[in-house]
């Protein structure tokens, strides 16, 4: 029997006659924690945080009480407070749930963090192409103002905090936090080097930031309801409370759903809860967290050690849903999107699709990204359209290689990992490739690689 999903980010987002206006929200409850956070100091919700063990739930997943530990209060430059809604990652669908069905819960939660860090500006900066999104969140943001919950002297006090939402052009690497920053202060969003430009230290305009994600930062405003130790023991120990998995490809029910974290395994959440791979397939793969994480093959056993030294050997579906279970099996959760890859999928195929998407999304800034990622576009692209070649695998894990590790941003590891793993998973079928196009004993074409398609 499938486990019950565990919805606390999600708890009315679904329920019907709910609806996103400041109304509805109030009889649920709505701005009570605002209020209550309000009557308690900042530096005391910046530690109910830190007890909740809440990490990011955008991609790196990074403890959200450390980073805003981090913020230096000791230079005397404003705070900023930035919610990153640039939801891009390939197979990522939960945050515009959120923005869509429940928007003042992102609010509630970024003014109560905006308190705690005594912020007195706070960004939405959302995905150019979420564009209702966009409307829906500046209609709740002038709610929330006229009811006193935004602007100033919020709930009576004497803490003022604006929000503005600011529209990205629809550019993927927006998504990474230091390009953010460049595109909202109006330049190109070239990711910035760190050190030394950690945001906490130097960001928005040089001054302390805190970005965080969508999810993340709804799960304040339920840290201060129910207090950071209570929080802690949803879940397990460095995976405390929920999650929103995002689930697409061949299962039969993909969508979106919330679990308490590592209630259920990969497994469990791909046969019982989406109910299987379609009729007559099998389970071939899995992309644990978006397209930039390793891939997994279906077969392949994981094994190590856990923290208490206790053995485990795993295959795909005995991977615990949550942060470190993708991470213990060579890959990671990233941003919740599971793309589940049945026997009809080509390897060669995806492995071109993703390429293409890394090719067009790469800034340019650095060499080994800018030119490795069209690289690898240009080489499974021609595989595909029947010009493969027998040293093409190997081709495209030394560009791979000799990407990851070497960038500015991590945007180079985003782009080789998948292609590091998928050679490394499925070499068969890139040599395959090769064999159908009549290539398979062609000599390399020596200086430089012709390129077809
Ligand atoms: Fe830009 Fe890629 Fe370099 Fe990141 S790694 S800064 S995306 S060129």
């Amino acid at each position: 029997m499938a486990v019950a999903e565990k919805r606390i980010i999600l708890k009315y987002a679904d329920e019907p006659g709910y609806t996103p206006d400041i109304t509805c929200y109030m009889k649920h409850g709505g701005y009570q924690r605002l209020k209550k956070a309000l009557g308690m100091k900042p530096e005391d919700i910046v530690n109910e945080v830190a007890d909740s063990g809440v990490r990011g739930r955008g991609g790196a997943g990074f403890p959200m009480g450390m980073k805003m530990r981090f913020l230096d209060r000791k230079s005397g430059k404003p705070i900023y407070l930035v919610c990153n809604a640039d939801e891009s990652e390939p197979g990522t669908f939960k945050d515009r749930q959120i923005i869509h069905k429940d928007p003042h819960q992102l609010i509630e939660g970024l003014m109560i963090t905006a308190y705690a860090i005594q912020a007195a500006q706070a960004f939405i900066y959302i995905r150019g192409e979420m564009y209702q999104g966009a409307r829906m969140l500046e209609t709740a943001i002038e709610e929330a103002r006229a009811k006193g919950f935004t602007g100033a002297n919020i709930g009576g006090s004497n803490y003022s905090c604006e929000i503005v939402v600011h529209r990205g052009a629809g550019a993927y690497i927006c998504g990474e936090e230091t390009g953010l920053l460049e595109s909202l202060e109006g330049k190109r969003p070239y990711p910035r080097i760190k050190p030394p430009f950690f945001p906490a230290v130097l960001g928005l305009y040089q001054c302390p930031t805190l970005v965080n994600n969508v999810e993340t930062i709804c799960n304040v405003k339920h840290i201060v309801d129910m207090g950071g130790k209570e929080y802690a023991k949803i879940g397990r120990p460095n995976n405390t409370g929920t999650r929103i998995w995002s689930v697409s490809g061949h299962v039969k029910r993909p969508g979106y759903y919330e679990f308490e974290c590592g209630a259920l395994t990969y497994g469990e959440l791909i046969y019982d809860v989406c109910g299987g791979i379609r009729d007559g397939h099998k389970l071939k793969a899995v992309i644990p967290g978006g397209s930039s994480s390793k891939i997994l093959r279906a077969g392949e056993r994981f094994k190590g050690k856990n923290k208490d030294g206790s053995e485990f050997d795993w295959g795909i579906e005995d991977i615990p849903l949550d942060f470190d279970g993708p991470m213990a099996a060579g890959s990671m959760s990233g941003s919740g999107a599971v793309i589940v890859m049945d026997d009809s999928t080509d390897m060669v195929e995806a492995m071109a699709n993703i390429n293409a998407f890394y090719a067009h999304e790469s800034c340019g800034q650095c060499t080994p990204c800018r030119e490795g990622s069209l690289w690898l576009r240009k080489i499974t692209s021609r595989m595909c359209a029947g010009g493969a070649r027998a040293e093409d695998a190997d081709l495209l894990k030394s560009v791979a290689d000799q990407m990851a590790g070497r960038t500015i941003c991590a945007f180079g590891e985003a782009a080789s990992w998948p292609v590091q793993s998928f050679i490394a998973k499925f070499k068969d079928e890139f040599v395959a490739k090769a064999q159908q196009a009549g290539n398979a004993s062609k000599a390399p074409t020596g200086r430089g690689f012709r390129l077809i398609g």
